[in-house]
């Protein structure tokens, strides 16, 4: 890893959650941060000398409330400033961040620079905290280069703790410890030690350097659907028909298999026969859909049902809704959803 010989100039973008949290000395209670404070308040962040610009959301939000509108609005501030700035640092709450960076990834098409997205676990003006070294280590993988002067990660990834994940890879684990992130079917991007570590064979790298193109139609009529013993036919006949929807994940078991019951099987095959794509995706969170592996999951196959090889659900349903918003047919979309796009999936 080398730094720039000019100052990095990063843009950092606060959505909320609780990084953004710090207590007011005067009531004792948590509030939104003011990042046109950052420097005051994260005092080491000088220690750094880039040049740093910062939008906030008005107001922050928590992760939950988070929606397409939302991730429009991220890549909206990343396109219009994506030529004066080396990378991006998102600040976002935990919960709903492994659909953002899945869904950003998608958006953001031939995306050549850093857009690295953290949050923390405690608030960033809790004693404990570990928004503060998530941001400053966010700070410096996103104006890291590589022994060429070109950006180290070119890609939406995931900072948390002590890794660096793919975005579009990565799943919110814990809801306690520090390390809530990983990504199950792929190597971290780097390993946060005593330095910044990177795994430069698994960074993604674009074929050739195109200019940067945001696609913010995203099309949400897609749903998920879990598959649970004693699931009944009224009821998956029920999900299957919900009105306006195009695209459903199926969360299978184990390998990718579902029950052989005939009702089931018909039940699949006329939402299929109707348009409707399905996207088989493994309940597991380590592995992939084999569909041929047992004839449950031949089954699927034989119904026109997608495999989404090892892809994490919260890439799955983004990456229907990039493809829907794009206004392609259903057979375009079963052929997109059949390729990895920009690293989501390892085909078996
Ligand atoms: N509920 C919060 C959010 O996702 C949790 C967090 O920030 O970690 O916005």
């Amino acid at each position: 890893m080398t730094t720039p010989s000019r100052k990095p100039h990063i843009l950092i973008i606060y959505t909320g959650g609780t990084i953004g949290m710090i207590e007011n000395p005067d009531t004792h209670s948590l509030e939104p941060f003011d990042f046109t404070h950052l420097i005051d308040n994260v005092p080491k962040i000088k220690m750094l000398d880039y040049n740093i610009d910062n939008i906030q959301f008005n107001p922050p939000i928590d992760s939950s409330d988070m929606s397409q509108k939302h991730w429009v609005e991220i890549a909206r501030h990343i396109e219009d400033n994506f030529d004066r700035f080396d990378g991006f640092v998102v600040l976002h709450g935990t919960d709903t961040m492994a659909y953002t960076a899945s869904a950003l990834s998608f958006m953001l098409e031939n995306l050549h620079k850093p857009v690295i997205i953290t949050g923390s676990q405690l608030p960033i003006g809790e004693v404990r905290t570990d928004g503060e070294e998530n941001l400053i280590t966010a700070l410096q993988i996103a104006a890291a280069t590589d022994a060429n002067g070109d950006p180290m990660v070119q890609e939406v990834a995931i900072l948390f703790e002590d890794y660096l994940w793919r975005g579009n890879r990565s799943t919110k684990m814990s809801a306690d410890n520090f390390n809530a992130f990983k990504s199950n079917n792929y190597p971290s991007l780097a390993k946060i030690g005593l330095g910044i570590h990177f795994n430069e064979e698994a960074l993604w790298r674009v074929q050739a350097k195109r200019p940067l193109n945001v696609q913010y139609g995203m099309d949400t009529s897609v749903m998920v659907i879990d598959l649970v013993p004693g699931l009944t036919e009224a009821i998956l006949r029920h999900q299957l028909a919900t009105p306006g929807i195009k695209g459903i994940v199926l969360k299978t078991f184990g390998s990718g298999n579902a029950p052989t019951a005939d009702w089931f099987r018909s039940a699949i095959r006329e939402a299929v026969e109707r348009g409707i794509v399905i996207l088989n995706v493994t309940q597991c969170v380590n592995g992939g859909v084999h569909a041929r592996r047992y004839a449950t999951g031949n089954m699927l196959a034989d119904t026109g049902v997608v495999s989404g090889h090892d892809i994490t659900c919260e890439a799955a349903i983004t990456k229907m809704m990039y493809l829907f918003g794009l206004g392609l047919s259903a057979q375009d979309v079963r052929c997109y959803l059949s390729c990895s796009l920009c690293g989501e999936m390892t085909l078996s």
